[in-house]
């Protein structure tokens, strides 16, 4: 089944992705087609140990296909004017945090976040040529917090519950949930393409130590927010499909058969194409430190999964915020 399918490709992560990534694109033409549950990709802190992404797990090749063929056929009827900066998005940030208080993120951490976003979706990480301002900015409209230690100690068993009761705005609206993962998992996020069949549960969860400020070694600079806005805007891992045609599905991310960790320097897991692996990508996995880019080609990406699938909400935001530009 295609679950299984997905647990799979996630599980492996070994050097050579592309003998997996074909089983499980067989497997699933094999179960008849049967179609994937909503997709969601994770931050891990260590990728070489199973076990560690929520239910629904990374993408495999056949589900990215799925998403890409989603995103052509609703670009279909937009003008190119429709794909324009600059966008505003409202963002809801929902502390679940302990009785006792751990986990219970500060407003001074939270704007410290939305600080971040903008650092680098503004391109203000990089000073090297591809440093690219994607033209997106986020501004907090909210912060609700909520004291449970089962909420906030098993969030994954209790995902659909949290989100339905706590979920604001319509497709436009940010929500970023924080609470204690477990040991490995950063974070994950859903895809705009699931925002029309499935609403309350769109928006993406961090660790509550991945915040500014937090004490997650390596992981502390915001980053695992940066990383999984880029999923809810539509982006796929620098190493989906590994060395395999079509990547990423961005024209200007090198290749890359796995997942980078650490901060690598020349490194280089696809020799047969163009271009080092890009470990300073916003969608890798590497240490936040070595995060700094999103290419114009992620940009241009975002920015069509926003008209496609998050534009034209409630409260129009992207005329609002093109007007007082
Ligand atoms: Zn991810």
């Amino acid at each position: 089944m295609c679950g299984a399918a997905l647990t799979g490709l996630v599980a492996t992560s070994l050097p050579d992705t592309t003998p997996t990534a074909t089983g499980a694109a067989a497997s699933a033409r094999q179960d008849g087609d049967e179609p994937c549950p909503p997709g969601l990709e994770a931050r891990l802190s260590d990728p070489g140990l199973p076990g560690l992404v929520p239910e629904g797990g990374e993408l495999t090749p056949v589900q990215a296909a799925e998403y890409e063929k989603k995103l052509r056929e609703a670009l279909e009827p937009l003008r190119a004017q429709d794909i324009a900066p600059p966008r505003e998005v409202p963002v809801v940030v929902h502390v679940i945090h302990g009785e006792d208080g751990e986990g219970r993120v500060s407003g001074e951490r939270v704007r410290e976040q939305i600080e971040t976003l903008n650092s680098a979706y503004g391109g203000r990480f990089s000073t090297g040529p591809q440093s690219t301002d994607t033209g997106f900015r986020f501004t907090l409209s909210d912060i609700t917090r909520t004291a449970d230690d089962v909420w906030f100690s098993r969030f994954n068993d209790h995902r659909r519950t949290i989100r339905s009761q706590l979920h604001q705005g319509g497709p436009e609206t940010l929500n970023i949930y924080t609470a204690d993962l477990g040991p490995g998992l950063l974070g994950f996020s859903s895809f705009p393409q699931d925002y029309a069949d499935d609403p309350e549960q769109d928006g993406v969860v961090v660790a509550h130590d991945t915040l500014p400020g937090g004490d997650r070694a390596r992981f502390d600079l915001g980053h695992t927010a940066t990383h999984e806005v880029g999923h809810w805007l539509g982006l796929f891992h620098t190493f989906q499909n590994g060395c395999d045609t079509p990547g990423d599905y961005v024209s200007d991310t090198p290749y890359e058969r796995e997942p980078a960790t650490g901060c690598p320097e020349g490194r280089d897991t696809c020799r047969i194409r163009r271009g080092l692996d890009p470990v300073d990508n916003f969608m890798n996995y590497s240490d936040d430190a070595c995060m700094t880019t999103f290419t114009s080609g992620q940009a241009e990406r975002m920015a069509q999964h926003w008209a496609a699938f998050r534009d034209g909400g409630p409260r129009a935001l992207t005329r609002t915020g093109a007007a007082a530009e």
